[in-house]
């Protein structure tokens, strides 16, 4: 194991239920380290940009509506094998699918309203990580 960044985005749903705290305590109990957060309204444009690789898929229109449909949190977390750990976290896309104990079950609603996101590859963290965060912003990591 080494030690990843992994970008979460805590969605529009989630943060609409008052969940940014419960999220973010599950993150945090799991072992993973928050090392950068903040919030912010992504336009359709970025959520555009951010999902891109999901432009052919049907849902794409919905997906970005929604990414765009209020505030989001979104927040670089660290830790051994931290993309898969945060991935088995969340639990699978669809909520209605989510094990107990995972924050899909927990906060998600539905398949699209599913409460989070997480980079699934290191090749997906390696750009997501960048879309929101700085070099700036990213500097103090390690550190805690
Ligand atoms: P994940 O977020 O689990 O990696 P995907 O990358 O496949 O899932 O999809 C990105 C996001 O698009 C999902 O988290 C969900 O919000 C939305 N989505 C996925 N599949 C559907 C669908 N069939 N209908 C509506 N929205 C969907
Ligand atoms: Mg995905």
């Amino acid at each position: 194991m080494s030690t990843q960044q992994t970008l979460s985005i805590i969605k529009p749903d989630a943060v609409a239920k008052n969940a940014i705290g419960g999220v973010l305590h599950m993150i945090e109990s799991a072992g993973l380290r928050v090392v950068a957060t903040k919030m912010v309204a992504m336009s359709k444009f970025q959520a555009e940009g951010f999902y891109a690789v999901h432009s052919e898929r049907p849902f794409f229109g919905e997906l970005t509506d929604f990414m765009s449909s209020g505030c989001v949190v979104v927040s670089v977390l660290e830790g051994d094998n931290a993309i898969q750990r945060y991935r088995d976290l969340m639990g699978p896309t669809n909520s209605n699918e989510a094990p107990e104990g995972t924050i899909r079950a927990k906060y998600g609603t539905d398949i699209q309203a599913n409460a989070v996101h997480g980079s699934d590859s290191p090749e997906s963290a390696a750009t997501e990580i960048p879309f929101f965060f700085s070099a700036h912003e990213l500097r103090g990591l390690n550190h805690g």
